[in-house]
């Protein structure tokens, strides 16, 4: 699905992605995790196009994506900072994509509802964005991402401002609907429990490089470095 060779971005003299080889699967979700500026927003951005590399490729199904525009990319992004469309309700917002996409209005109406209720805010269509508390946001800014069923679905900090309780349902909720639809993600945490519950396979960056990669048993049972194991340790 994704290939990353020596992915590399710089801003300046600073090198902030450094020779990235990483390859992700069809129906695989990968968790990035690793310390704040190790690079994981970087990534994703590359990936989706917002940011062209200063060296190496991203490869999506095989084809080199130099130059194409995000919006030809096929992937979905949620940032970290999930700007919702201010003069648009929680039903506009959700259901953006899917008109970009040509879906039909009754099927799109079903999509909101579904993903609404999936995201604890069932019948929350008709409310103004602007008086939705900030978890409230991220969980529109959620069902939004995931509306246009994306083949490869990023996702920054998605659950990053939710409450435990709900962090752990959607977590669960979420994994059973990835693999209903069979979307392939890629998504940033930093909370070690999501990326366990959540996560085929976690990958740890550190200063712009990986520093591990494996499924969540191996990394937590065998850290590959003194990092990897104090970055796993200082966590929660
Ligand atoms: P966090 O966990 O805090 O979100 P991150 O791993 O997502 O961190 P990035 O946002 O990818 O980190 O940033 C990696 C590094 O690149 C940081 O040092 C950041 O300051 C730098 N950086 C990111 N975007 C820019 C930019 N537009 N211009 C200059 N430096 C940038
Ligand atoms: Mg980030």
């Amino acid at each position: 699905m994704l290939t990353l060779e020596g992915a590399t971005v710089r801003f300046g003299d600073r090198t902030v992605l450094e020779a990235v080889d990483l390859a992700v699967a069809d129906h695989e979700i990968v968790c990035l995790l690793g310390p704040s500026g190790s690079g994981k927003s970087t990534l994703l951005r590359a990936v989706a196009g917002l940011r062209e590399l200063d060296a190496g490729r991203v490869l999506l199904d095989g084809a080199d994506q130099a130059g194409v525009p995000t919006h030809r990319r096929g992937v979905g992004l949620m940032f970290q900072d999930h700007q919702l469309f201010p003069q648009k309700d929680v039903a506009g917002n959700v259901a953006f994509g899917p008109r970009m996409h040509g879906v039909p209005k009754a099927e799109r109406a079903a999509r909101v509802e579904e993903l609404l209720g999936l995201v604890g805010l069932p019948g929350a269509g008709g409310r103004s964005v602007a008086a939705l508390s900030g978890g409230e946001q991220q969980r529109v800014a959620l069902a939004r991402a995931l509306a246009p069923r994306p083949r490869l679905l990023m996702l920054d900090e998605p659950l990053g401002q939710l409450d435990r309780g709900l962090r752990e349902r959607l977590v669960v909720e979420l994994r059973e609907l990835f693999g209903r639809l069979g979307t392939t993600v890629l998504a940033v945490t930093h909370d070690q429990g999501e990326a366990f519950a959540l996560a085929d396979r976690v990958v740890v960056l550190r200063d712009g490089r990986i520093a591990q990669s494996g499924t969540p048993v191996e990394v937590w049972r065998r850290p590959a470095s003194e990092f990897v194991a104090r970055f796993l340790g200082f966590e929660n």
